[in-house]
């Protein structure tokens, strides 16, 4: 099979016979085999019973259906597990993302040789309250991840060589970095295309503008799970070592000057009426605290199944 389309859908009914007969005539046109996966988000509309009405005319029409909402990632994961093509290409159900864009991106991973590509949604049809967070978004996400020729994270029209998306794992709200996710399972031939990008014509946006700080809170687990998932020891403890020796030199110092003030002579007080002296012992404190959490990181991670797996790509025997 050459493409699978995967749709998370959560109340978009009226837009679903609008965009699979899309996707259908596109996939006609250029000679395509094909499956549409539509992932059902435990939608409270109608959406499922028009999923079923699809299929009913066209076997090529698949479908899943969460018995609640679990989410974007979620539904894209479950399109993954399941997606037969050679290349997977993901869509948001809302007619925002135009299917005319399909044969191109099939032809950038088919011939071209890229891994991923994303789309670019140069020009948007969104209000401006989403456009201006968006752009610093992409420009921190593109700095975190250091991949730096995409202006478009978010993008939900996306298209992947099949490989990649049998090695990742999309979960929670991770749909944002996808293209992160895959250069840190070592598939970094990415690519950008331009795409077409229309209003959304039925229904309502399902993301609020929490989604800028879901966003942002995601990333920093990204790229602490990328720079010390197995090794949590070289950031907590370089961090707790090092709190830890300001506080202890600050104390000594502070110890010392009275010891030095009380045998030449000198006025001096109690170390504990110095602030000094409670700033080193705070710090002391959080260095050993920092430290044993590194000690805890290094335990977990001694349990996890994930600490020895590795992405290989070719092997001779
Ligand atoms: N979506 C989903 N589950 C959710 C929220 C959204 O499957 O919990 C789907 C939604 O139906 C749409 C896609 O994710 O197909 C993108 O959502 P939306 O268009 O609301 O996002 P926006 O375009 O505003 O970024
Ligand atoms: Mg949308």
């Amino acid at each position: 099979m050459d493409i699978s389309v995967v749709v998370p859908l959560y109340n978009e009914a009226e837009s679903l016979p609008e965009l699979v007969a899309w996707i259908e005539r596109v996939m006609k046109e250029n000679d395509f085999s094909y499956e549409v996966l539509l992932i059902n988000d435990g939608s409270t509309d109608d959406s499922w019973k028009v999923v079923n009405e699809l299929h009913e005319a066209n076997d090529c029409v698949k479908g899943v259906c969460f018995r609640r909402n679990y989410g974007k990632s979620p539904a894209l994961f479950t399109g993954f597990e399941r997606a037969q093509g050679d290349v997977v290409i993901t869509m948001d159900a809302d007619l925002q993302d135009s299917p005319d864009e399909i044969p191109e991106l099939y032809s950038m991973i088919v011939n071209d040789g890229y891994d991923l590509v994303s789309g670019w949604k140069k020009k948007r049809y969104d209000p401006l309250s989403k456009t201006i967070p968006t752009k610093l978004f992409n420009a921190t996400a593109r700095k975190v991840s250091g991949i730096k020729n995409l202006h478009d994270f978010n993008c939900g029209l996306k298209a992947y060589r099949k490989d990649v998306v049998k090695h990742i794992e999309v979960y929670g709200d991770m749909h944002r970095y996808v293209p992160y996710l895959a250069k840190n399972a070592g598939f970094d031939k990415i690519a950008e295309k331009v795409v077409q990008h229309r209003a959304r014509k039925y229904g309502v946006t399902k993301f609020g503008l929490d989604r800028f700080v879901n966003g942002y809170l995601d990333l920093i687990t990204l790229w602490f799970h990328a720079k010390f998932g197995v090794k949590p020891m070289h950031f907590f403890g370089l961090l707790g070592s090092l709190m830890f020796f300001i506080g202890f030199i600050s104390c000594a110092v502070v110890g010392g000057l009275k010891l030095y003030n009380m045998y030449t002579g000198h006025p001096y007080t109690l170390v504990t009426n110095s602030p000094y002296f409670y700033l080193a012992l705070t710090s002391m404190i959080l260095g050993t605290q920092l430290f044993l959490t590194g000690f805890l990181g290094e335990l977990i991670t001694r349990n996890s199944p994930e600490r020895n797996h590795y992405e290989i790509s070719e092997e001779l025997k």
